[in-house]
């Protein structure tokens, strides 16, 4: 874990945006202060709101003054893999070739501790300094590798929620693991780093494809057998891989039914893509609250399809959105908004409109719910920890023009999703902790 910040007592002066509420049910759920402030006690938001009233109220705190930028909530990423960072950009085929060509052979290379700890240092750096907070991260198949992600993880400061991707069938076979194997190298990642500092654990059966029935039992007894644990794994993504799960699981009605079989649904479960849903498994998704990883650059690249966010959000499916490194194209939550934005403007039948204050929460508050974390992070709420990103952007470049003629703060917030890339990105901090400053 990083050192604490040197104020613990300090005042943010800076435009601020965030979503209290939810922008899919409350037209005014995006809270914009143009002269804004956050009162941050000790790594927590004790106040937040206009400069005038906070500055009144606390007339001796030190003020920092960032008024040449905007303030957002530190971003939640749902869904990225860590063993794929240096195999983003295989583009032009489809998910199955894909995992066999390209990303499969990488995960493999995990077996190589000194390997995997060099890209896990390197895939910490990569969230943070695109402004995320919190990931919720598929780990290796190696148990040494995936360690070595919660170690940089914590001595980055990040909060991460991970796990040993388990797997005993359709990949390669030193990807594969016996269900008792399994079964202990999980129990032993557990109990090293699961509510260690800001970290947590994420059973994580790769896809219905690669696990038998054995292996989701197991799945399904970890979470039994200790408190708090969360679930992630992949639904619905394209529809050759959908085609395979009748031959795999001649008894489940649905994709989802064989997750639901061995209790790995439910509101701690974030299941990533389903591109192509029926109209039970929304229903069954959003009785259960079992949230929703939307990665709309991966859907693209890969080449699934558009995402039918209106069908999830008239079913009331929780959404939230993930990069999907690297089935995706990099690690930047407000450029994953935006392609959420451009897949809606073209979906048929019509898509959702995303607008900033939608876009906004998305990334942000959204994320924060669907990983089981909605009470302590995800907006500006007095009593949340201090998670936050600094967005300034280089004078000259075309954001900084942008900005310099917007009208209003709604205006600026949609320039920063089109044009924010990660050298407007200066500082981000969790839990008042600075874990990336540029
Ligand atoms: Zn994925």
């Amino acid at each position: 874990m990083p050192a604490p910040a040197a104020a613990s007592h300090e005042l943010l002066r800076a435009p601020l945006f965030h979503t209290p509420a939810n922008p899919f049910h409350d037209p005014r759920a995006l809270v914009c202060h143009e002269d804004g402030a956050l009162l941050i006690r000790n790594g927590a938001i004790a106040a937040s709101g206009d400069f005038s009233t906070v500055r009144a109220a606390h007339p001796d705190v030190p003020v920092t003054d960032w008024r040449n930028g905007f303030v957002l909530p530190g971003f939640v990423d749902t869904h990225v893999h860590f063993p794929q960072l240096r195999i983003l950009g295989g583009l032009g085929r489809t998910l199955l070739d894909w995992l066999e060509h390209v990303a499969l052979p990488e995960e493999a290379r995990m077996a190589d501790v000194a390997y995997a700890t060099g890209t896990a240092q390197r895939f910490v750096r990569a969230l943070a300094s695109h402004g995320t907070t919190t990931a919720l991260v598929f780990g290796s198949h190696f148990s040494p590798a995936t360690a070595a992600l919660f170690d940089a993880a914590d001595a980055a400061g990040l909060r991460v929620i991970s796990g040993l991707v388990v797997s005993d069938r359709y990949l390669r076979p030193e990807l594969h693991q016996s269900p008792e194997d399994a079964h202990r190298d999980s129990t032993e990642l557990v109990r090293r780093y699961h509510r260690r500092g800001r970290l947590l654990y994420a059973v994580t059966p790769r896809f219905a494809l690669s696990a038998s029935e054995p292996m989701l039992e197991m799945c399904g007894a970890l979470l039994a057998e200790h408190e708090g644990l969360r679930v992630q794994t992949h639904i619905n993504e394209s529809r050759v891989e959908i085609a395979e799960v009748p031959t795999l699981f001649p008894w489940a009605a649905d994709y989802l039914a064989v997750y639901e079989r061995f209790g790995l649904t439910g509101s701690r479960t974030v299941l990533a893509h389903d591109v192509f849903p029926t109209d039970s498994e929304l229903a069954r998704l959003a009785a259960d609250d079992t949230s929703i990883a939307h990665c709309p650059s991966s859907n693209a690249a890969l080449g699934n399809g558009i995402f039918p966010l209106r069908r999830h959000v008239d079913a009331g499916v929780r959404v939230a959105v993930g990069t999907d490194v690297g089935g995706g194209t990099g690690f930047g939550m407000l450029k994953e908004g935006l392609q959420a934005h451009l897949m809606q403007r073209i979906a048929e039948p019509a898509g959702l409109n995303l607008d900033p204050a939608r876009l906004c929460y998305l990334v942000t508050r959204a994320g924060a719910e669907a990983v089981g974390l909605g009470d302590e992070i995800g907006d500006f709420s007095p009593g949340k920890a201090a998670d936050l990103v600094y967005v300034r952007p280089p004078s000259g470049s075309p954001l900084a023009e942008v900005l310099s003629r917007s009208q209003s703060m709604v205006e600026s917030l949609a320039a920063i999703f089109t044009l924010a890339g990660p050298e407007s990105v200066r500082e981000v901090r969790v839990a008042g902790d600075v874990v990336h400053s540029a």
